[in-house]
């Protein structure tokens, strides 16, 4: 027997109407993907349109009358459901996600859509010619909005707050501010005391041919789990992961000859990819089918980049593969050599190319640099002068011009302010979950140095990725870990490491 569409139960018509949103973000996320990946630039300006009209027609569907009578008639269900069950998940998540949206007027969801698509486009070519002068107006506008759609909210402790809470549920600035300054104490002297050292620029001077880097990337991530009929890798200055829906992960990277980035920045966004492709299939089509935090992803892209990519198990496997691939460049260099070179402390002005240790002060002076633009009291034109006095400070290092300086990231020009500190937070539950996994699992590196990765991989598919969004970030560090966010074991896991 068939049902009319009101008589249906209420979850099932919830389920139906989270459907069509979740299609179309999945047509969202093709379009934001083939705009980096393979559209002509000058699409940019039809390609903002499309996007916003997406981005509305989603909202109008989130907001709409029929989701606040459902959310409404759920209510005593999702109580009696509690935690543990995919269906009081599932109307918590959409609950938390209607609350925020309806604040936000559809018209100001269209533009910072719209806006987001012209600046990403502005910054690439304001980034090609190092002139911060052609994206000031493109930030000013930036900034404009995020003012905007902050004061849809009720105050916070901190404006910051509201836009933290939108990647990393339940963060708020004054906690990510005392996890900072906990490490800063820590990395700061650790810097000066190691910085340089174990550097030898000419162990890994290459030139490393890219087609054979591509060959490296493409033995790694086979090995690393990679399935040809659900993945595919491919080249953007910027790399990113995407998972526009159910067996669908799209990573890409970027190579040059004179280093071998491409193989980390493949294996970080493998992690990316690794825990959506993990979430639990039966949650396509819903909210919980993706990782539940920006940190929580970040934790897994930062697992297997560097507590995996760089590990001396790892490279016990696969660099004999690696010199049989570049004879001329590393044929006279042995394997401690080369993991002490990829591991060495080089304070520099490039982020995503920063090691362990000076990673984390990148993220630090974002953080406070995002806040000072927020309340107003940095003005943007005076941005690239204070950045260069900063990144001085905290890494010792002088900024040539402003592509390698305020200009490297493309976070301020999609929109993403707020954003940033679910990196370094990512860093801290990294090792954190990396500890619970190695109480269970054994010798890990004796594990990647016979190029298995499966039991490391299942075993985080397990406790972390099938859950989807299920738990916010908090919740699913306390049932992985037993703890709660703490920078200790990350603290330690570098200074072991380094100091
Ligand atoms: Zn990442």
């Amino acid at each position: 027997m068939t049902l009319a569409v009101g008589m249906r139960p209420p979850l099932d018509r919830l389920r139906a109407l989270l459907a069509n949103v979740a299609d179309l973000a999945h047509a969202q996320q093709v379009l934001e993907w083939d705009s980096r990946v393979s559209m002509p630039r000058r699409g940019a300006r039809a390609r903002a349109d499309a996007s916003a009209t997406l981005t509305r027609l989603g909202h109008d569907l989130l907001v709409s009358d029929e989701m606040a009578e459902l959310l409404e008639e759920l209510a005593p269900v999702e109580e009696q459901l509690g935690r543990d069950s995919v269906d009081g998940a599932l109307i918590r998540l959409t609950r938390r996600g209607w609350e925020r949206e309806r604040r936000v007027p559809g018209d100001l969801a269209a533009e910072m859509t719209r806006v987001s698509n012209i600046a990403v486009a502005a910054w690439d070519e304001a980034k090609a010619a190092s002139d911060f002068h052609s994206f000031v107006p493109h930030l000013e506008r930036q900034l404009e909005l995020k003012r905007e759609y902050i004061a849809c909210f009720p105050a916070t402790d901190e404006p910051y707050d509201v836009l933290l809470d939108d990647y990393e549920e339940g963060m708020t600035t004054s906690r990510v501010t005392e996890v900072f300054d906990t490490l800063k104490r820590t990395l700061v002297p650790l810097v000066a005391e190691v910085g340089g050292r174990g550097r030898d620029d000419a162990l890994l001077a290459g030139p490393f041919a890219i087609e054979g880097q591509k060959r490296a990337c493409a033995k790694i991530l086979d090995a690393l789990g990679f399935a040809a009929d659900g993945w595919r890798l491919d080249e953007t200055p910027h790399p990113f992961a995407t998972n526009p829906g159910l067996g669908d992960v799209r990573l890409t990277t970027a190579f040059s000859e004179q280093d071998l980035h491409s193989l980390f920045s493949t294996m970080h966004e493998f992690g990316h990819g690794v825990y959506e492709w993990g979430v639990d299939p039966a949650f396509a089509r819903t909210p919980l089918h993706r990782g539940t935090s920006s940190a929580v992803h970040e934790s897994q892209s930062r697992t297997w980049e560097n507590l995996v990519g760089r590990s001396p198990g790892f490279w016990r496997w696969f660099y004999p593969q690696l010199q049989s691939i570049f004879p001329d460049a590393l044929g006279d260099v042995g394997e401690d050599a080369f993991v002490s070179a990829i591991n060495a402390v080089r304070p520099g002005l490039i982020r995503i190319d920063a090691d362990e240790v000076t990673y984390g002060l990148h993220i630090i002076l974002r953080f406070e640099i995002e806040q000072e633009l927020l309340a107003g009291t940095l003005a943007i034109r005076d941005l690239p002068e204070v950045w260069n006095a900063r990144v001085h400070d905290y890494l010792g290092v002088d900024v040539p011009d402003d592509a390698h300086g305020v200009l490297q990231d493309m976070h301020w020009a999609i929109g993403l302010v707020g954003y940033f500190p679910t990196y370094q937070l990512g860093n801290v539950m990294s090792v954190q979950i990396w500890r619970r996994a190695q109480d269970e699992l054994g010798d890990l590196e004796e594990q990647f140095a016979r190029g298995d990765f499966a039991p490391l991989r299942e075993w985080l598919r397990e406790h972390v990725y099938q859950s989807g969004s299920m738990y916010p970030p908090r919740e699913l560090l306390l049932r992985v870990t037993g703890s709660d966010l703490d920078p200790q074991p990350y603290l330690d896991y570098l200074t072991t490491k380094f100091g």
